[in-house]
């Protein structure tokens, strides 16, 4: 509990560093609470900080997890006393096969796949959990169609709270048992995504003590992304890439890549070396990339109609902010077909041995495209973020790769078939 009355606000959480909730629209500014849409013009709520004195060697001295970055996010104090999934600090390889493959001469991946639940959504999930808490929910919750619903009801489990995980009732059979496993409440709607949506919000007005992670605490999971963006910068060495390439759904990660990118130098942590975003989208649901070559500043829906599902937001919250932070830094945004999308997770997993669900294939993809249309710079350092794990988009191969022959038991049926493979 702490109370900033010198600055005017006074409240009654403790989240660390955050002060208030702030309009990106008008900057109008409320306590911090479970809201989301200003309460003077509707435009979306963002945490609002008075950072303390971080340091590099602070940072390092932290666990291995997003928690070394707990005091530029607003979580409590005490949030490592807390079991949470303590998601992060994934690996940032060096991708020379797949750079020669795209022609790039300094290419790193940062592999969120390997997080507890196998894709980034845990970091943003950890830190609604964490900040959820100390709102006083008692229930984790959301809407989702995959990637979040497994987030989510792992991180209920660990904490011991109770779930409500909403999903379309004709979610691939893998997604609901990856979800239905960690126990909760999975609840299989009759309806689209946007019917499930609509739902949560309805819910989250019903159930005072109902956290849903994208709805009523969304400024507070937002500010989980901002880690990758951290992570980068720390196990670049001390220092900002010039390119950055990331799939876009929401648009929200891109967005909170590029704000842990700003916050690291305006607080002397790297020098604030100019970069370039780049955003990646399927072609079957890329409103975004078709308002950046349009040149407009709002976003027109679409039905989604693609295989990257976990990117299949036809109407982005963050789609403005998007072009806004493309657009001030240099960047672009590239949309790629479904086939560009599998051909995109083949050549990553032959090139660097690593799988990588659509989303992953649609970022390999694009940026492939990027750097063919003179948009991306082959020379300039270029980090690729893949965001989920391939095992959860199984179909998206499968018919494509296989065997290369079946054998008899002999090794004269070995070298035949050696000899028949190309
Ligand atoms: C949710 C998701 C994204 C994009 O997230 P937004 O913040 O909504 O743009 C990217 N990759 C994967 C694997 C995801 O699940
Ligand atoms: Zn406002």
């Amino acid at each position: 509990m702490s109370l900033t009355a010198e600055l005017g606000t006074s409240t009654a959480f403790d989240l660390g560093p955050a002060r208030a909730l702030s309009c990106r629209e008008c900057g109008h500014e409320t306590p911090l609470a479970a809201e989301f849409a200003c309460t003077q013009c509707f435009g979306p709520l963002e945490v609002a900080y008075d950072f303390g004195t971080v340091t590099r060697a602070s940072i390092e001295a932290g666990p291995r997890n997003i928690w070394r970055y707990r005091h530029l996010l607003p979580v409590p104090a005490d949030v490592q006393e807390h079991p949470n999934t303590e998601p992060g600090l994934t690996r940032l390889i060096k991708a020379d096969r797949l750079g020669a493959a795209l022609g790039i001469r300094n290419l790193w991946i940062k592999d969120d796949t390997g997080n507890p639940t196998h894709s980034f959504k845990d970091r943003v999930v950890a830190v609604a959990l964490a900040a959820a808490r100390e709102l006083g929910f008692k229930v984790l919750c959301c809407p989702s169609t995959g990637n979040l619903a497994n987030a989510v009801a792992a991180a209920a489990a660990r904490a011991g709270w109770d779930s409500v995980v909403l999903i379309p009732a004709s979610l691939e059979q893998a997604k609901v048992l990856t979800t239905a496993v960690y126990g909760g409440t999975l609840l299989a709607v009759d309806g689209n995504y946007d019917d499930v949506n609509r739902l949560a919000t309805e819910l989250a007005a019903e159930h005072e003590d109902w956290a849903f992670v994208n709805v009523n605490v969304r400024p507070y999971y937002a500010e989980g992304s901002k880690t990758l963006g951290f992570e980068i910068a720390e196990q670049l060495g001390w220092r900002l890439p010039e390119q950055v390439v990331v799939p876009v759904a929401s648009g929200s990660q891109l967005t909170k890549v590029d704000k842990g990118f700003a916050e690291f130098g305006k607080l002397g942590l790297v020098e604030p070396t100019p970069y370039k975003v780049f955003g990646a989208q399927a072609t079957g649901c890329s409103p975004v990339a078709k308002a950046f070559a349009e040149g407009h500043d709002v976003i027109t829906p679409v039905r989604p109609d693609t295989i990257a599902r976990s990117l299949a937001i036809g109407n982005p919250a963050d789609g403005p902010y998007v072009l806004d932070a493309v657009r001030r830094t240099g960047g672009a945004v590239e949309h790629v077909t479904d086939e560009e999308v599998v051909e995109g997770i083949r050549l990553l997993a032959r090139t660097e041995g690593v799988f990588a669900e659509t989303a992953g294939g649609v970022t390999v993809a694009t940026t492939k495209k990027l750097v063919e249309s003179g948009q991306l710079d082959p020379d300039a350092e270029t980090v690729l973020l893949i965001t989920g794990d391939g095992l959860k988009t199984l179909d998206a191969v499968s018919g494509q790769v296989g065997p290369t022959a079946t054998v008899p038991a002999s090794s004269a049926a070995v070298r035949n078939a050696l000899a028949d493979r190309d």
